[in-house]
């Protein structure tokens, strides 16, 4: 597909110095990534790139929104994406090698001779790494939770009967072993 090169940057053809990429990246790119299952997910990224003899420093900052669920009642929410990400990118003889023995994430080989840098994999990876790991409804002024009372109403009644049920179970176990 054509949308390949946009995240290709021709790094040898740029000045030494900071240059600014700025990419949007829709559903779309989220679900050739990563296949059907993904969470709609809106991102702008602006990359940074400083260009210096022999390496460069990738500074990525990931803004948009991701549409998500609450972890309590199921609403649907909408968490924005806020965080920034560095790395460098170093030039060497043997990238494959350098990369297997580096330890250090955040620093990245390739070959002297390439020109091209491809970024979608890191585009990707870091806009991930921004969506909150927890998503739970806020709090109205008054200090109550905005999540759906009705949901969490069914989802407590829900427990008291699995809850009754069990001890239904054992209690039926134990008079097994009474009448013995
Ligand atoms: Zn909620």
């Amino acid at each position: 597909m054509g949308s390949r090169r946009m995240f290709e940057i021709a790094f040898v053809g740029l000045k030494p110095g900071v240059h600014e990429f700025d990419y949007e990246l829709d559903e779309l790119f989220f679900k050739e990534k990563a296949g059907e299952n993904v969470d709609t997910i809106n991102a702008n990224v602006k990359l940074f790139l400083d260009k210096n003899n022999g390496f460069m420093l990738l500074k990525f900052m990931v803004g948009g929104n991701a549409e998500v669920n609450c972890d309590r009642c199921g609403n649907p929410l909408k968490e924005d994406l806020w965080d920034e990400f560095s790395l460098v990118v170093k030039l060497t003889e043997d990238p494959q090698k350098a990369n297997d023995e580096e330890e250090d994430a955040d620093v990245f080989y390739i070959a002297k001779s390439e020109s091209h840098i491809e970024v979608s994999d890191w585009l990707y990876e870091f806009v991930l790494l921004s969506i909150p790991m927890q998503h739970i409804c806020g709090n109205d002024e008054d200090g109550k939770s905005l999540c759906n009372e009705e949901v969490l109403q069914k989802l407590d009644a829900m427990r008291v009967t699995n809850k009754e049920q069990k001890e239904n179970s054992i209690w039926k176990g134990l008079d097994k072993f009474k009448n013995n």
